[in-house]
């Protein structure tokens, strides 16, 4: 039987994707890297019509692709080729179900695009804090399913600790109803945890409940420079010590990463009159509108000049200011890919062993491959750097590209000998299956595919992703 035939009685017209331009952008990732096949995309308007799709092809041995907004890091929502898998994109499902003011939670189908979560929130005087920069366009089931990060973790954790119920499509097309808006539940195993950051390799997730917070009224923000990231550590340790969780953002910025910045994005503009090699930049919150949390930041900032971690800021004076600043940390990525082809890192070590980190793989780096370019930014209070390096500027990009594993070697063998972890926030996708096999504890690895085997034991949920796929 045909794809179309299978899927049409259960979706209708409106939610198949077979126009073959629409049908190779759902199989292409934002990035270029990836290449799929499917044939088609199917997209469900209701969980119901998601557990008919999963059982249907349960039941004829086809292998699901779950998308969102199609924003993965990692290749995780793009099909393998030839492998005869469909996409099964969740955008239909885009409806805020219910808001609980007093319980602060929100319910939302899968497909809700993250920005419009944060701002249903805000119109209830609400904050949904997890931010990153595709949330324009990347769903709440997909960040869900890489348990994502971004830039407020430090104050809110990541997506781990924001989701308090789910509920799931299973492999075989059963339906889990765990939306519960729960704070506490010690009735046995944290279900909702196992599908968290699963990548869609379990099951999937259609309707979530998420935690919210109160809205800060009072902000400031602050374009740091400092010398080195040691002092991009001692000033984010003596900013907590005086304002705790008030600090909300602290992004490391190397001076190649702003450069690529002015360069590339037109408007963009450098903050501070002379260069330094690194930044910070700070946010820092607060819930009370009459708090001067401007003043406190200022005096902080004072204090650490005079201590010699900081060797200039600028601070914004208006909404509009902030704003830009935050641009510069956000286009980073956007940049960088305008520049040519890079290759990129998304690891964590604890945040003590940041400046270890960034010398050591830098100075063995550039060691081996003279003229490589560090791009380094990343979220300094999660121990979270995105260590991305650009091409030597007369290098052709298939050379670089060749060098890859190389590259990945010397970064990731860094990272395992300080205690850290190959992927922080972007997870583990097509790309970075096999640097999994070699870096993750083998117990872990085994109970990892243990719970695969339990709840997918055809292998057909997102085969080929975090782990090598059974099915081929
Ligand atoms: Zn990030």
């Amino acid at each position: 039987m045909k794809f179309i035939d299978l899927f049409s009685p259960i979706v209708g017209q409106a939610g198949l994707v077979t126009d073959p331009a629409a049908l190779r952008a759902h199989n292409t990732d934002w990035r270029g890297r990836y290449h799929g096949d499917a044939e088609l995309v199917v997209k469900p308007s209701c969980t119901a019509e998601v557990s008919a799709v999963v059982r249907a092809c349960h039941e004829a041995r086809i292998g699901i692709v779950p998308q969102g907004g199609n924003t993965s890091q990692c290749g995780a929502s793009i099909p393998r080729t030839g492998q005869g898998e469909i996409i099964l994109n969740l955008s239909r499902m885009n409806r805020i179900l219910e808001t609980d003011w007093e319980n602060d939670t929100l319910t939302c189908e899968a497909g809700t695009v993250l920005a419009d979560v944060q701002n249903a929130a805000r119109r209830g005087g609400r904050l949904f804090p997890l931010s990153i920069a595709s949330e324009g366009s990347a769903e709440i089931g997909g960040v869900i399913s890489t348990n994502a990060g971004g830039t407020a973790v430090l104050r809110y954790g990541n997506m781990r600790a924001l989701v308090l119920g789910l509920e799931v499509v299973l492999p075989d097309g059963r339906v889990w109803n765990g939306l519960r808006g729960l704070r506490k539940d010690n009735t046995g195993y944290d279900l909702k945890q196992w599908f968290i950051g699963a990548e869609g390799t379990l099951g999937i997730i259609t309707t979530a409940v998420l935690r919210l917070f109160p809205l800060p009224h009072a902000r400031a923000t602050a374009w740091v420079a400092v010398p080195d990231p040691q002092a991009a550590v001692s000033l984010l340790g003596l900013l907590q010590a005086r304002s705790g969780e008030r600090v909300t953002g602290f992004e490391l910025i190397a001076r190649m990463a702003l450069q690529l910045v002015l360069q590339h994005i037109p408007g963009s503009q450098d903050p501070l009159p002379e260069p330094s090699p690194w930044y910070v930049l700070v946010e820092m919150d607060d819930t009370d509108p009459a708090a001067d949390p401007q003043g406190t930041l200022s005096a902080a900032l004072d204090h650490a000049l005079q201590e010699g971690f900081v060797t200039d800021a600028a601070i914004a004076q208006s909404e509009g200011q902030m704003n830009a600043l935050w641009a510069l940390r956000e286009r980073i990525s956007e940049a960088q890919r305008l520049e040519g082809i890079s290759i990129k890192h998304d690891i964590s070590v604890p945040v003590s062993r940041i400046p270890a980190f960034i010398e050591e793989a830098t100075a063995r780096l550039q060691e081996q491959f003279p003229g490589i370019r560090v791009v380094c930014f990343g979220h300094v209070g999660d121990g979270n750097l995105h260590y991305n390096l650009s091409k030597p500027d007369q290098q052709e990009n298939a050379d670089f590209i060749r060098q890859t594993p190389a590259v990945n070697r010397i970064v990731h063998d860094t990272v395992d000998r300080l205690g850290g972890s190959i992927s922080a926030e972007h997870g583990i996708g097509q790309l970075k299956v096999d640097e999994l096999v070699r870096y993750k504890d083998p117990v872990a690895l085994e109970l990892m595919q243990g719970i695969k085997r339990v709840l997918d034991p055809q292998g057909l949920m997102n085969p080929g992703k975090i782990f090598r796929a059974t099915t081929e």
